[in-house]
């Protein structure tokens, strides 16, 4: 017997699904078989050195010792003001319409914390990341689910949303360029969505974890570029995947000055905001020079290219995503989400993410992460063109 049962919110969360392919990996790996996995999307190159070297730097300058504020120091706000003007034409006042966050994922939590009441309802794309519907259920909240449509370029259909979840909604998270679809944000979307809030009163949270990660001389929007968007929602910033900062817990959250205000105030009583070293290393990640990243998406557009001609040799035709560091592809006929992982484990040692991993709508998809090294995937594809031809 446990000495205390979790709470009831807790024990609501749905129970991992995905034991059995965890199961048969690890029985791979401990017979000695050299699994290579497609599987987890973290960055597998370092981070940039001047990045690293900024840090250095900061931590070793006393003033970045102390407790640091919720609202973060001048600098940090400043840097994401500029990159926001510079890199997307968005203006942001650094005084209250921006401060840091310990990643995207500690602040879309937080904002559920922040909004949702028991019987409140959160929009949540489906496939999505899987806080969209974890951070609702811990606050007594519900996620409805909306569909990312393949015929709509994986945007769900706002008009689908049943009228009575609707009434109930305070928030939705969207997130483009999307994980795990690939895709980018169809012309017109980000419009819809602050026309759909303002008529029901409801906060956008813009997942923006991609926009540096772009290909074929794609460019990415910030959501908050849309005409009025700062009146009905935020951006969630994340350094972890352009930067190759998975493992620092950099973001920012930036827009509207009153849902800022509500974060920050929730934020004082959870934790004490992000260790002011991280902050300076952030600046200086926004105030770097280009070529880290383009090299980086350079190498992002080899492996995709790479994969989807193997895919394609295996029958399985996809088109080239123009972002994100994922492939999403539909299993071949006959097969489930899971059965086509684990088919694609037992023929070539190759983990794949079942798509159903992140919600119902990924069903009948799998995904395929870029963040191996280029001699790996090689490896991958070549098994796969082998095994599953
Ligand atoms: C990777 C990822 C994140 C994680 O961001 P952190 O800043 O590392 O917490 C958030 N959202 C999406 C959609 C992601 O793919």
């Amino acid at each position: 017997m446990p000495i205390a049962e979790p709470s009831k919110r807790l024990q609501q969360i749905p129970p991992y699904m995905f034991q059995e392919l965890e199961r048969r990996i690890a029985e791979k790996k401990a017979a000695g078989i050299d699994v290579i996995s497609l599987g987890i999307g973290d960055p597998d190159q370092p981070t940039y050195p001047y990045i690293v070297e900024a840090m250095q730097k900061a931590v070793a300058d006393p003033s970045t010792h102390q407790y640091p504020s919720n609202r973060g120091r001048e600098e940090f706000r400043q840097a994401f003001a500029d990159f926001y003007d510079r890199r997307f034409g968005v203006q942001i006042d650094a005084a209250d319409e921006v401060i840091p966050t310990i990643g995207a994922k500690e602040c879309i939590y937080n904002l559920c914390n922040a909004f949702l009441d028991p019987g409140d309802v959160a929009l949540a794309s489906d496939p999505g990341y899987p806080v969209y519907t974890g951070g609702p259920l811990l606050h007594g909240a519900t996620a409805e689910l909306l569909p990312l449509l393949p015929e709509k370029g994986f945007a769900p259909d706002l008009a689908a949303i049943p009228a009575e979840s609707l009434a109930k909604a305070k928030m939705m998270f969207i997130n483009y360029p999307n994980n795990p679809t690939g895709a980018i944000v169809p012309e017109g979307f980000f419009e819809e969505v602050v026309a759909f809030a303002r008529e029901h009163e409801i906060l956008i949270v813009h997942d923006n974890a991609y926009s540096e990660t772009t290909y074929d001389g794609y460019v990415a929007p910030s959501f908050l570029a849309t005409p009025g968007a700062k009146e009905v929602g935020v951006e969630v910033f994340s350094l972890s995947k352009g930067y190759n900062m998975t493992g620092w817990r950099v973001a920012a959250i930036l827009g509207n000055a009153d849902a800022i205000q509500s974060y920050w105030r929730l934020k004082t009583n959870v934790d004490s905001g992000l260790y002011e070293a991280l902050q300076l290393a952030g600046v200086a990640a926004l105030e770097g020079p280009p070529e880290p990243l383009a090299e980086q998406n350079a190498t992002y557009t080899r492996r995709r290219d790479l994969v989807v001609a193997a895919l394609g040799a295996i029958g399985v035709n996809v088109t080239a995503p123009k972002g994100t560091i994922y492939i999403w592809a539909p299993v071949p006929e006959g097969h489930t989400s899971t059965s086509f992982a684990e088919t694609v484990l037992e023929e070539a040692a190759v983990v794949v993410s079942p798509g159903s991993m992140y919600g119902p709508s990924g069903e009948g998809f799998f995904r395929i992460s870029l963040t191996a090294p280029d001699d790996r995937i090689e490896e991958a594809v070549e098994r796969m063109r082998a095994h599953l031809s």
